[in-house]
């Protein structure tokens, strides 16, 4: 099934959209969202709703939301002109680094405002899923400075491929529990967590990590990441005086594009470019570019574009950055797309990986592999619309790339 709109719906949505009428009550976003979860979870989604509402309009909250991000996260982080890179591409290249965020990426951003919540709710512990570990890593690091226990579902095949950020989120204080059902990666890991905050939907706090998800996950999460795009419009303003011509940046989820592409929502001068993961090329399974080659369907509580068969099986994807590796996608993006406000490309692995070696020998900053793919998607921009201004969403630092990095060398 396809999503068909006319030019009038899409506009009567962005209008929407921008006058902050979406998620609409039911949590969607036009076609997309919702809440697709079990009946034994929905009191827990409302409640968390009812808080999310109440807090982050709270400006107590936000104070100290902001003293935090300021103090602990080092925010805001830098944008930086990108000098060669903008002579190598012939355009006007700026760099807003995320990997400048306190445990090297955005994520950071989500985990620590979720945190600050989980606390106001009286939770009595985190539970969180990840697969690469940077979401664990934050969110262990969150959960410690609010002083909160930390538990972290990983699949026991990721535990074994991320053992240095398994280290670091068992030094940084969380319980990470082996998960050695189903496929033993992120999509078993997501289905524990679940299953053991049905069994306590009050005591704790489920802590996703990136825009997707039910009802009000994208919302929250999207919220919480604005951060980056209203600093990143405020510094561009106040070194070039005007806005980008385009704001550029890396889709797993959809969490850190989200986050720099909202603020930018109203300003229908500024292009909007999503890069998803190209992998090895088109054909199926050997990519994550969801919002490229995806249909509509419900995966992890939200109807969304995804990657699936006829029969509704969801697809096995490939990147060669674990970061983009899922088959889903925020449902704010699927709108955004069917809507034509933001176009969506994708960049594959090598294509990534030669603009990482570019970007490192010409700007001195180590990106991380996911980043990596929203500087491939610049470079072609560039090339496309010579001498424009460039706004790069930098999502986090590469450190944690460096054994897929050797392997390739
Ligand atoms: C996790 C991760 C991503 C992908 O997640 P989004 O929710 O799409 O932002 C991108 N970049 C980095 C550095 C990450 O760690």
């Amino acid at each position: 099934m396809q999503v068909e709109l006319s030019d009038i719906e899409c506009k009567a949505l962005l209008t929407r959209l921008l006058g902050g009428k979406l998620p609409d009550e039911h949590g969607r976003f036009g076609p997309f969202g919702g809440r697709y979860a079990p009946e034994t979870l929905m009191p827990a989604l409302e409640r968390l709703e009812a808080g999310v509402m109440k807090y982050l309009t709270d400006p107590e909250f936000i104070a100290e939301l902001g003293r935090e991000l300021e103090t602990w996260v080092g925010r805001p982080t830098p944008l930086a002109h990108a000098r060669s890179l903008s002579a190598l591409w012939g355009a006007e290249v700026y760099l807003k680094r995320e990997d400048m965020a306190h445990t090297g990426a955005h994520k950071i951003n989500n985990a620590l405002g979720q945190a600050l919540l989980a606390k106001k709710f009286g939770a009595q512990q985190v539970i969180a899923e990840t697969g690469a570990g940077q979401h664990g890593v934050a969110t262990a690091a969150a959960c410690a400075r609010v002083g909160i226990p930390c538990v972290v579902y990983m699949g026991a095949v990721d535990i074994e491929r991320q053992a240095p950020n398994v280290d670091r989120m068992i030094q940084l204080g969380a319980k990470v529990v082996a998960v050695e059902s189903g496929d033993r990666t992120l999509r078993a890991a997501i289905d524990e967590a679940f299953r053991n905050w049905v069994a306590d939907p009050e005591g704790s706090y489920y802590l996703l990590g990136s825009a997707v998800g039910p009802h009000p996950y994208p919302y929250l999460v999207r919220e919480l990441q604005t951060v980056i795009g209203r600093e990143a419009k405020k510094q561009l303003a106040i070194m070039t005086g005007g806005l980008p011509d385009v704001a550029i940046a890396c889709i797993g989820g959809g969490s850190n594009a989200i986050g720099l592409f909202h603020p930018f929502l109203g300003d229908d001068k500024v292009q909007l470019v999503g890069v998803e993961a190209g992998g090895r090329g088109p054909g199926l399974g050997e990519n994550s570019a969801t919002l490229a080659t995806g249909t509509p369907g419900v995966l992890h509580g939200c109807y969304s574009m995804l990657l699936h068969d006829e029969n509704g099986q969801v697809q096995e994807t490939h990147s060669v950055s674990a970061g983009l590796d899922y088959p889903g996608v925020g449902p704010e993006h699927s709108l955004l797309k069917i809507i034509g406000r933001v176009t969506y490309i994708s960049a594959t692995d090598q294509e990534a990986l030669a603009a990482l070696q570019e970007c490192c020998a010409a700007e001195g900053v180590l990106p991380a592999l996911e980043s990596a793919h929203a500087l491939a998607g610049a470079k072609v921009w560039a090339q496309e619309n010579p001498g424009k201004r460039i706004l790069i969403g930098l999502s986090g630092r590469g450190d944690k790339d460096m054994p897929t990095l050797s392997k390739q060398a």
